[in-house]
């Protein structure tokens, strides 16, 4: 890997649908560039709030969302990475689920007529 000036001139990007998709399988890469000098830019199209919840202790389904921003951002601060950036769209959740109806889910998206 490049290290030193040549990263410091170096960003890299990364879209993901849900907060946690940053760290799986991806997080060590980015981690080691931003180590190495570059800038890394996370950006996440919802805030997974249709996800499961596996803790009831660690968040309701109305709190989801704001949950997963904050651990979202604090995998950003622990990769070394900038502040993430959130495009605003809601969870569409699983295929075929009442989640893809909602007016705002990424998978209401149409082509403009
Ligand atoms: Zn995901």
């Amino acid at each position: 890997m490049e290290t030193g000036s040549a990263m410091a001139n170096r960003t890299f990007m990364a879209i993901f649908a849900h907060p946690d998709d940053e760290s799986f399988g991806t997080a060590g890469t980015f981690a080691a560039l931003a180590r190495a000098g570059a800038r890394v830019v996370l950006v996440c199209a919802t805030r997974g709030e249709a996800g499961e919840i596996s803790d009831p202790a660690l968040a309701t389904p109305d709190t989801l969302g704001a949950v997963r921003e904050q651990e979202l951002r604090c995998s950003a601060q622990a990769i070394g990475a900038d502040s993430p950036i959130l495009l605003g769209y809601r969870d569409s959740g699983m295929a075929g689920t009442i989640e893809n109806e909602h007016e705002d889910a990424f998978a209401t998206l149409r082509p403009m007529p």
